[in-house]
């Protein structure tokens, strides 16, 4: 897997909405995983003025396809979220530009690397500091942190695991430490959760005097509860009664797809091996997240994990 950095924005219609449904589009594409994206940044025009303001966030994956491979999944999503190619720099509904791939320098028609613009652009370097680490030098271009992406939630994480980040057999969790589940209620008490549809079919009812929302693709309506089919839905769910914290807590898919937009991870880890068919994504193999404080009990550890950019 090779880290790759994307730039990506927007200056027609519902300019949030297709910069949140881009990244839902990259993340589902075979061979990439989704790292983390950046808050969105609004900005005027480059290169070509008289047009809407610009919309702008990078985000970060790993990849094992070949460039001209990822640029042509990232052209067909280009494609799908309507945009028409018209003239270079102009308006458009969607714009992704390969900013960088590791190791990797091209200098072709099709695909030049890196970016030839990116470190002229402020627009495009404040975003990819975010998710890179890296600083860079600016150039005082007005650039404003605007809201309209998952991230702005600070999402939690909340999950029990053995010491290979299993979670479950069976659709069942591996473990019921008392401990643990007086936790996590003392955790997410008032506050929002959001689960896949599994999870909320192995609790069997929603959890009590908490919001809880079902994050299913297929499933339009289970009744007294809010569900979301994609996360430019759980977005809009969340916008506008975002007064609680929000914990997701499972299953293995629901963290897979959101970890990238958390900020923070609750991790209790029973010092066991067990057999298992569910994961929580590998913390060893995501630099993103640093472990800031861990409790010892009997048997697990309570770890909190803050993402470090
Ligand atoms: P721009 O992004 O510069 O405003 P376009 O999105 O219209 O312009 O891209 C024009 C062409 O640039 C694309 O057809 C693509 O093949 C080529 N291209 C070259 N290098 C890259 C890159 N790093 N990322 C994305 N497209 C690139
Ligand atoms: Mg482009």
């Amino acid at each position: 897997m090779i880290i790759c950095y994307l730039g990506i924005g927007a200056n027609l219609g519902d300019k949030r909405k297709n910069l949140r449904q881009a990244v839902e589009l990259i993340a589902q594409i075979g061979g990439v995983n989704l790292l983390s994206i950046s808050h969105f940044y609004e900005t005027e025009p480059w290169g070509v003025e008289n047009q809407p303001n610009y919309i702008n966030a990078a985000v970060k994956i790993e990849t094992d396809l070949q460039p001209l491979q990822l640029l042509d999944s990232l052209q067909a999503i280009e494609h799908k979220l309507g945009r028409v190619r018209k003239e270079h720099w102009g308006a458009r509904t969607i714009d992704i530009d390969i900013l960088s791939i590791d190791g990797i320098t091209m200098d072709t028609e099709r695909l030049k690397l890196p970016h030839p613009y990116m470190f002229q652009r402020d627009f495009v370097l404040i975003p990819l500091s975010e998710v890179s680490g890296e600083e860079y030098q600016l150039h005082g271009d007005k650039v404003t942190k605007v809201k309209g992406c998952l991230v702005d939630f600070n999402l939690k994480l909340i999950a029990c695991v053995d010491n290979n980040f299993g979670l479950g057999l069976n659709d069942k969790l591996l473990f019921h430490i008392d401990e643990d589940l007086k936790r996590f209620r003392e955790l997410t008490i008032n506050h929002t959760v959001v689960m896949g549809r599994k999870t909320f079919e192995s609790i069997g009812k929603p959890l009590d005097n908490r919001r809880n929302i079902v994050l299913s693709r297929r499933v339009d309506f289970i009744g007294g509860l809010e569900v979301a089919n994609s996360l430019d839905d759980l977005y809009n769910l969340l916008l506008g009664r975002s007064i609680t914290s929000i914990f997701v807590i499972g299953g293995g898919e629901v963290y897979r797809q959101l970890i990238p937009y958390a900020s923070e991870i609750y991790l209790t880890v029973v010092d066991e091996s067990k057999r298992a068919d569910t994961y929580f994504p590998n913390l060893n193999n995501f630099e993103e997240f640093i472990c800031d404080s861990i409790d010892q009990g009997s048997g697990f550890k309570f770890k909190h994990y803050r993402r470090k950019i």
